[in-house]
């Protein structure tokens, strides 16, 4: 049997179209199929490669690290140098009132971490969230997506949720006495690259303080320079309680976070001790890729490249068949018609080389979150791929 075949037999689906490329390998903003096609990489792995696939600094890290050791033991217990080293990377890099980070395996688990600390600090039970947001697909997390579609087969879910329109004034009277957290993404990814409102966003921190609710943001996505700051809260001159992180944060490697300051998180130290736990969050091999990753981002100033290239984006896609775009750095929803015009310009750029997707909300968009190291001749090249599909769509 061909992988393809043990792939669709033995590999769990998730979909009755899976795209089931067959990668071989993957370098700088280059993917490479099993027939030796080249790809150009539009979607970094929905916002994780932001510094290209593979690079060199980050394979040396993992292979270093893979030789002193792997798994020691589970979180928390052992002074572990790449988490350390990590965690104070991470904190020298945000306000100081984020100065406690707590590792994770994936985003969801962020999500989750991050509810139970707000539950844990506020002794309150609410959650407040956004249509269209997206927070992770574990139970926790499912129940304040922003979406009904995933989450009517799964019922019960938490209680006490609440969705409120995204940049809708109306958000600030669900937050009340109740209300442990409110968790928003300050540019929200899959309803197509939404940009929170500023004073939106400054009337709910108001909010949240004047209700001792704790306001968390999912930077997930937005994290690592994608919208062409560090982080996406600095656009907005407000610090979230908890902010959570993923995707790009391990370099390649799953890891995500989700960070507060030291004395909301010391909550987990008694009553009961050991509040939250995992086996595995933190790995040292993803610690060691992330900071690797978050060094060079850092070292090659990828994200003061940022503005010039979106720039070079929207002036190329010029297109009658283009009917919005929305972008925040190099992030951007190109909008069509229709879905079955997406599909058919996505098949087109796979045709000629190009990796794109669309939105989990906005299936009319193209997505377009390259490695922060496409060149100007890449970003060329991609539109130049995207435009004839166009005309031929
Ligand atoms: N929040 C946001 C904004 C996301 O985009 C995602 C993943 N698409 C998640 C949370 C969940 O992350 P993970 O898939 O690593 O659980």
């Amino acid at each position: 049997m061909t992988n393809r075949q043990l792939f669709l037999n033995h590999v769990a689906q998730t979909s009755t179209e899976p795209l089931a490329l067959e990668i071989e390998s993957a370098s700088g903003c280059y993917l490479y199929d099993v027939n030796g096609k080249q790809y150009l990489d539009l979607i970094s792995g929905i916002s994780v490669c932001n510094i290209g696939h593979s690079h060199p600094a980050v394979v040396a890290a993992i292979q270093q690290q893979a030789a002193k050791y792997l798994h020691i033991m589970v979180y928390g217990e052992t002074i572990q140098s790449p988490q350390v080293q990590y965690a104070t990377w991470l904190v020298s890099h945000l306000p100081n009132t984020l100065n406690s980070v707590y590792f994770t395996n994936s985003g969801t688990e962020a999500t989750e971490g991050a509810m139970k600390l707000a539950k844990r600090v506020t002794g309150k039970t609410d959650f407040v969230s956004c249509t269209n947001s997206y927070h992770g697909h574990t139970q926790g997390a499912l129940s304040i997506m922003g979406s009904e579609v995933w989450k009517n087969n799964y019922r019960p879910l938490l209680p006490g949720t609440r969705l409120v329109a995204y940049n809708d004034f109306a958000i600030l009277d669900c937050i009340n006495n109740q209300t442990a957290a409110v968790i928003i993404e300050p540019i929200q990814a899959e309803s197509g690259v939404t940009p929170a409102n500023k004073d939106w966003v400054q009337a709910i921190r108001k909010k949240c303080d004047d209700t001792c609710t704790l306001l968390i943001f999912d930077e997930i996505q937005s994290g690592f320079g994608r919208t062409g700051s560090l982080w996406a809260f600095e656009h907005y001159g407000v610090v979230p309680d908890i902010l959570l992180l993923g995707k790009a944060l391990g370099g390649g490697m799953p890891l995500g976070a989700f960070i507060a300051h030291k004395k909301l998180m010391d909550t987990f130290t008694y009553n009961p001790v050991l509040g939250h736990l995992t086996t595995f969050g933190g790995h040292p091999v993803s610690c060691i890729a992330g900071l690797a990753a978050a060094k060079i981002l850092e070292e090659e100033n990828l994200i003061k490249t940022v503005t010039a290239k979106e720039a070079l984006f929207i002036q190329l896609l010029q297109h009658p068949k283009i009917v919005g775009v929305s972008s925040k750095g190099l992030w951007m929803a190109i909008a069509l018609q229709n879905f079955e015009t997406n599909i058919k310009v996505i098949q087109h750029c796979y045709a000629k080389g190009l990796f794109t997707d669309w939105f989990l909300y906005a299936n009319n968009c193209i997505r377009v979150a390259p490695p922060l190291t496409i060149s100007h001749q890449q970003v060329y090249d991609a539109c130049t791929i995207i435009l004839e599909a166009l005309d031929v769509c």
